[in-house]
């Protein structure tokens, strides 16, 4: 069964080839939608839409901490899909880095692409949802989030994905009546390019020893769940924040 039959999805910071927007991208792909990747580069963003099955995919660059940017994307992808029934905040960045190392550019890096990206791209979306009456938006919040930290981001990190899930709630609760839904996915540690290279071993053992399923996560794991939030299996689920991590926070 295709769950995404005639719909369209757009999905930031989706061009990274072992990340989680891309391998959500495939299977929104996989499941008959058409796709728009978004990246901070404009050939990554092109490369990847020309790596999804299925045809009238579409790859742009745009950086989602710039309103103009995320309003001129929706734009572009309005004019050429004529409808977006998916929004996928997915772009984000972290820094492993202590409490008291925290500096303002650190801060506002990692809030303005996590948390200002999510506010931004929803607003640009959110008038062709609310004019369609119906839409679904999926924001990628962390465990880190909910715990914490504990596996690689630092504090600012954890901030910027617990505000996520305050948007993530409020918008659901303000834009329900319009029909549109929003919720968020808390995954655990997945194997991608986020960490890559930057994990001890030691660091990594201790992650592992962490996770009753004894596995690091896969981009698989997030987009299967991200296919059920943006299709009608969730039609009641709203301002829901979803785990996605092996056990390793279990409340
Ligand atoms: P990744 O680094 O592989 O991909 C992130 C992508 O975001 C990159 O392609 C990057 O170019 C893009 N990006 C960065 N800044 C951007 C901007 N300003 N505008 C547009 N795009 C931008 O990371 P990933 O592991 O696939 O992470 C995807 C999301 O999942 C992130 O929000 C991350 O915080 C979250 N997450 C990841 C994990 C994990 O263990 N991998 C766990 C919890 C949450």
């Amino acid at each position: 069964m295709k769950l995404l039959d005639g719909k369209t999805a757009m999905i930031t910071g989706a061009a990274s080839p072992r990340g989680l927007g891309k391998a959500t991208a495939q299977l929104f792909a996989q499941h008959g939608a058409r796709v728009a990747i978004l990246d901070l580069q404009a050939h990554d963003a092109i490369d990847a839409a020309k790596d999804l099955p299925g045809d009238g995919h579409m790859g742009l660059a745009c950086d989602v901490t710039d309103l103009q940017q995320c309003r001129d994307a929706v734009q572009v992808i309005e004019e050429l899909f004529g409808r977006i029934d998916v929004l996928v905040n997915n772009a984000g960045i972290t820094q492993p880095l202590k409490l008291m190392d925290i500096a303002p550019d650190n801060y506002d890096a990692v809030l303005d692409v996590n948390l200002r990206g999510t506010l931004y791209m929803s607003q640009a979306v959110i008038p062709l949802m609310r004019a369609a009456k119906a839409g679904a938006i999926v924001n990628m919040s962390s465990v880190s989030a909910q715990r914490g930290g504990g596996i690689f981001g630092g504090p600012h990190y954890s901030a910027a994905k617990a505000g996520i899930l305050g948007l993530t709630k409020a918008m659901a609760r303000e834009l329900a009546p319009d029909g549109v839904r929003a919720n968020a996915i808390c995954p655990g540690f997945i194997a991608t390019d986020i960490t890559a290279g930057k994990l001890t071993d030691e660091m990594r053992a201790q992650v592992l020893a962490g996770i009753p399923m004894g596995r690091a996560g896969e981009a698989s794991d997030v987009a299967g769940c991200a296919l059920f939030l943006a299709s009608e299996l969730s039609a009641y689920v709203t301002g829901s924040e979803v785990d996605v991590n092996g056990g390793s926070l279990i409340h």
